[in-house]
């Protein structure tokens, strides 16, 4: 079983979309487990602060190490103590991070822990980055507002390489790889006169010919 042990200020927002479909389906099957853990409670400050003021000026707030490294601590012991040997990688999202890819999503997935701390404001101390994580990681080069979007395209993903995470009908592209997919009418009409139409060969039933087209070979279609 893949666990994953997200660390943000917002645990609530990840109940929704884990309790549906393909990761509800997982988690009830134990090929998955998923806990968010409130930065929130882990800080020693005494207004429950985790922010601060950035050293150096400027504006914004910035995640501060000490609850991070609290929490991350508290979460690995908890592993220990289950006696197994567990592989275990600390993620941290950044907009400076390694770009988020299949390779590196198969590559995680052998891991039995995956720790995801969520960013928040201005960005975390870097001393989480220097001392606390393994690796930073980036789900492209755009700026969100937090790290929760990035946990759940990675849980996502790597979920997917997991064996018993697809159904026999979602694993049809691990097998053939991306292609454009049509299903019925063949021929639609969204006003008159206009006709969008789904390419020949996939209606043609020779199993040859879109297996090529769908390999993208020339010539195989149109
Ligand atoms: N000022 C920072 C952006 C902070 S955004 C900068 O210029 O880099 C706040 C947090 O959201 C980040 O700490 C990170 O955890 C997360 N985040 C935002 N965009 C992201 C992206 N494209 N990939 C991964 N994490 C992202």
């Amino acid at each position: 079983m893949m666990r994953f042990h997200i660390i943000t200020i917002f645990p609530g927002m990840f109940d929704s979309y884990l309790d549906e479909s393909l990761f509800k389906r997982a988690q009830a099957k134990k090929i998955i487990s998923v806990h968010a853990y409130d930065l929130r409670a882990f800080t020693k400050d005494k207004h429950r602060k985790v922010d601060d003021r950035p050293f150096g000026g400027g504006p914004g707030m910035v995640l501060a190490v000490q609850p991070v490294w609290d929490v991350v601590k508290k979460i690995k012991s908890m592993r220990r103590k289950s006696l197994k040997k567990s592989k275990t990688r600390v993620i941290l999202f950044s907009t400076r991070g390694k770009h988020l890819d299949a390779a590196v999503a198969r590559r995680l997935a052998k891991y039995d822990d995956l720790i995801l701390i969520c960013g928040r404001y201005e960005g975390v101390d870097e001393r989480v980055a220097e001392h606390i994580a393994d690796v930073e990681i980036s789900i492209g080069d755009y700026v969100l507002s937090g790290g929760e979007i990035p946990a759940l395209a990675l849980m996502e993903t790597v979920s997917r390489q997991i064996p018993g995470f697809l159904g026999k009908e979602e694993s049809l592209e691990e097998i053939n790889g991306s292609f454009p997919t049509y299903t019925r009418p063949g021929v639609f009409v969204p006003a008159k006169g206009k006709k969008w139409r789904v390419p020949p060969v996939l209606v043609s039933g020779d199993h040859k010919k879109i297996a090529e087209w769908r390999k993208g070979l020339p010539d195989s279609g149109k």
